[in-house]
């Protein structure tokens, strides 16, 4: 069977069992989302070599985030062999706090630059600041995804021309997603990426991006393999 590579999801809901798959290889990538989750990832990643754990402060948590956060996610990097995120810019909400979540990722962006970490950023509405903050810091060089990719065609190309891989997620099976499909078919292949956001069926999501894309399950996993292998260098053996 060829390997499968979950490229952003979270910690398994309590109570639920997550194993390898047996007779597959098969990788998933486990993001923090706040301060309080960072060690339960680091400890879910402990033994469990198909987990690639990243930590970061989502866009959601900047607010709320507690003062000397930046120095003690920047310890746990240093400690671990994990990568930064989630972190990025959510202006779907009215009163979202831009300046500061932009403040809170450029941070973050930083330490994936200074630690040569890959980064996973959440962006929602925000592609413009997104190009502007991606002008002005440069793409972390150990690998940059956006997952579930949210943005135009348009925006697909642009990021991936600057070495971003774009993550795309079970949207691709939700009716009124349309535009997640249409910025699928439009994305390069050599910066493609699927993931479950911890929420989708992997097969599922594959099925669906295969037959977007018109090609076959195995030869998009081995696609997303591959690119996962160059974007997930520095986690993975
Ligand atoms: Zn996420």
């Amino acid at each position: 069977m060829p390997p499968r590579f979950d490229a952003h999801s979270h910690l398994p809901r309590v109570g639920v069992q997550e194993e390898a798959v047996p007779g597959r290889d098969h990788r998933r990538v486990v993001c923090g989302t706040c301060e309080a989750d960072w060690e339960a990832v680091l400890a879910h990643a402990a033994g469990r070599e198909h987990v690639l754990p990243m930590l970061g402060l989502h866009p959601w948590f900047a607010r709320e985030a507690a003062p000397g956060w930046e120095l003690r996610l920047g310890a746990l990097l240093r400690a671990h062999r994990v990568g930064v995120g989630e972190c990025g810019l959510d202006f779907a909400r009215k009163d979202a706090d831009r300046a500061g979540q932009e403040t809170v990722f450029c941070a973050q962006l930083r330490l994936a630059h200074e630690l040569r970490r890959p980064v996973a950023m959440h962006v929602v509405k925000a592609w413009g600041t997104l190009l502007e903050v991606l002008r002005s810091e440069g793409v972390p060089p150990a690998g940059a995804l956006v997952h579930a990719f949210s943005g135009s065609p348009e925006t697909a190309r642009e990021l991936q021309a600057m070495g971003v891989f774009l993550s795309f997620s079970g949207d691709l099976l939700k009716p009124e997603r349309q535009g997640a499909r249409d910025a699928l078919q439009a994305a390069a292949a050599d910066h493609l990426l699927l993931e479950t956001d911890g929420t989708a069926d992997l097969e599922r999501v594959i099925e669906a991006a295969a037959s977007l894309r018109s090609t076959s399950v195995t030869d998009l996993e081995l696609l997303t393999w591959d690119n996962a292998r160059r974007c997930f260098r520095e986690l993975m053996a």
